[in-house]
């Protein structure tokens, strides 16, 4: 799709020529099925899915993306993968993890913060998955939040990237990003996720995460947004 160079504010923000709308649940705005389209077809351009994971992690190791993604919790990835490459050399199992000292597991997660907590939750869930699963990570969005440290953002980035399934992460980008596209109203991540998926195609589910966390990061950025650089502006899809 070629991007239009319109200035801003051409059109009033957020209406489209096709007045068709999806609905979403209560508190949530009718988002025009047009408008969805149209972010979609932007994101796709600017940011083509490879499908590649921003969390390392061994492929033959899958419950390494799990710990990954608990220690991501107010950390970047960046630091979280500097952290994991040393981390599971000296714990390459699950084993491992939960017959560890906790003062090294400590140690050796300090600089992702929070890092008693973090520490605890990869020994705990280390406990949990081999006790409860066979040491085997569950695909099941229930069996997966029952361990420890791990909530829908976890357990959805799971779904998707390890088992393939259609599943919306809501982290801090894609709740800030999708409210200032008029795609949800409210602010708990559930609410954000249901809405989310009643409004994205199923395909879209697991692209547009990796695809709103990188407009948050690199133009809608939480402190300083580059309105001015912005696409979504000069098309006239942001409420800012
Ligand atoms: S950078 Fe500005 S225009 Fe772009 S999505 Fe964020 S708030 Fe909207």
């Amino acid at each position: 799709m070629n991007i239009p160079k319109t200035p801003g504010g051409e059109r009033p923000r957020g209406t489209v020529r096709d007045g068709s709308v999806c609905t979403s649940q209560p508190g949530s705005p009718q988002v025009p099925r047009a408008k969805v389209k149209r972010i979609l077809a932007i994101l796709d351009e600017l940011y083509p899915f490879d499908g590649v994971c921003f969390l390392d992690y061994d492929h033959a190791q899958p419950w390494q993306l799990l710990f990954a993604t608990i220690l991501s919790a107010q950390c970047t990835d960046a630091r979280v993968n500097q952290v994991t490459a040393s981390l599971f050399r000296s714990f390459p199992t699950l084993e491992a993890f939960a017959v560890a000292p906790i003062s090294s597991l400590e140690e050796a997660v300090r600089s992702t913060g929070f890092f008693r907590a973090k520490a605890n939750h990869l020994q705990t869930s280390a406990k949990l998955l081999l006790a409860n699963f066979g040491g085997q990570l569950p695909s099941d969005i229930d069996q997966l939040t029952s361990l420890s440290g791990v909530g829908r953002k976890t357990a959805n980035v799971v779904r998707g990237h390890i088992f393939k399934l259609p599943s919306v992460v809501v982290d801090t980008h894609v709740m800030r990003v999708s409210r200032k596209l008029g795609l949800t109203q409210n602010k708990d991540p559930v609410k954000i996720e249901h809405d989310l998926m009643k409004i994205l195609p199923k395909a879209s589910w697991i692209p547009y995460n990796q695809q709103i966390i990188t407009h948050g990061r690199l133009v809608c950025v939480a402190r300083s947004p580059k309105c001015g650089e912005c696409v979504f502006n000069s098309q006239g899809l942001c409420g800012g």
